[in-house]
């Protein structure tokens, strides 16, 4: 089946195509491309409160022209998500010791680079900082945060995170994982990216060799969704990562009407190993704000998981996991598993051996 955006409808060659620049400037035109065709407005009540961003590359991976869409779903504002939710459920400002630092579990720490994104996931957890802060982190919040992480022996591992890291430029980028990588007790650094999926430009060969040479090992975290999004130019920049010495993994979010079926797992699993990516986790969606209509139900999570297991190998089975509030840590379950129903939700241990209701 043929895009309904096509690469055509830019008008322009394949050096601009190529460019993430020109994918990055393109994205709030091309915003309003998908607006008018679908006679969205961009000035309703949702648009507003979590604005509409995609780059003309994801896009182009549309086969319809319908909200339902896998890609469109993923991309294209909703009335829906203005029900629901919390804007913060899992408390990560009450763990913020320095501006942009996250520290919730004992051995790993988050850093927050920018708010800014190649393209505004209509699911994202942290929709709340879309319109926060933008750039790169100054000087000084960096030099807080890495002298945080110096001061913590037991943080091993940092997750570069944002919005998404990759849209800043190759010496920013650089900056801050040469700041981290002077901690020697850090063991790694992680990168969790939407950029292989939504604008895989970015990958270029200077960029991954910075990832790759930067004096601690770097895994990068992706974020595939469904099958459609498995295209050659993700491949590419998939093979330049591994080029240059960084792993890859995926960690792909259950989405209602997006990949909430078990043949549609099973081709994004079985494409992202194919691709050399590894399965990591599939998340059940949060109880966040702007993102309750992606949630599926723990229980649908563990029968698409059951029906899965005999179907494909070990290796492309990811771990079923969420998030429990009240900073509870993560949860794994495995398909059959028995689930404690407490009211209108399900009760866990966290890893603190605090017993806590998930709804
Ligand atoms: S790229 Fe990541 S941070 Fe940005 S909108 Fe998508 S999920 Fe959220």
């Amino acid at each position: 089946m043929g895009s309904v955006f096509d690469r055509k409808d830019w008008g322009v060659g394949d050096a601009e195509w190529d460019d993430w620049h020109w994918q990055l400037r393109e994205s709030w035109r091309t915003a309003q491309r998908v607006m008018d065709a679908l006679g969205l407005r961009a000035d309703s009540e949702v648009c507003r409160r979590y604005p509409m961003q995609a780059t003309p590359y994801y896009l182009s991976l549309a086969q319809s022209l319908g909200v339902m869409d896998p890609i469109l779903r993923q991309c294209v504002a909703s009335e829906e998500e203005l029900h629901g939710g919390m804007p913060d459920p899992f408390g990560e400002e009450a763990y913020s010791p320095v501006p942009r630092l996250v520290h919730r579990y004992p051995d790993r720490a988050l850093f927050m680079t920018t708010s800014r994104c190649a393209t505004h996931c209509r699911h994202c957890m942290r929709k709340r900082n879309w319109q926060c802060f933008d750039g790169k982190p100054s000087e000084d919040v960096l030099v807080a945060a890495v002298d945080y992480v110096s001061k913590h022996r037991e943080i091993r591992e940092i997750l570069i995170s944002g919005g998404d890291p990759l849209t800043l430029d190759d010496d920013d980028i650089a900056h801050v994982l040469k700041a981290f990588a002077t901690v020697d007790h850090l063991e790694m650094l992680r990168i969790g990216s939407r950029v292989p999926v939504v604008m895989p430009q970015r990958l270029t060969d200077s960029l991954c060799e910075i990832l790759g040479g930067c004096g601690k090992t770097v895994w990068l975290a992706a974020h595939f969704n469904h099958p459609a999004e498995l295209s050659e130019e993700s491949r590419l920049a998939v093979e330049r990562l591994l080029r240059h010495g960084v792993p890859v993994v995926n960690q792909s979010v259950l989405l209602k009407g997006v990949n909430d079926d078990a043949e549609t797992l099973r081709l994004l699993f079985t494409g992202l190993l194919k691709m050399k990516v590894k399965p990591y986790y599939l998340f059940h969606g949060d109880p966040i704000e702007g993102t309750m209509h992606f949630r599926t139900g723990v229980e649908r999570g563990l029968e698409l998981m059951a029906a899965l297991r005999n179907r494909v190998s070990g290796m492309a089975m990811p771990a079923f996991s969420f998030d429990l509030p009240e900073s509870g840590g993560k949860i794994r379950l495995e398909p059959g598993c028995e689930l404690e129903k407490a009211g209108d939700g399900f009760a866990f241990t966290s890893f603190e051996g605090r017993r806590i209701i998930y709804r």
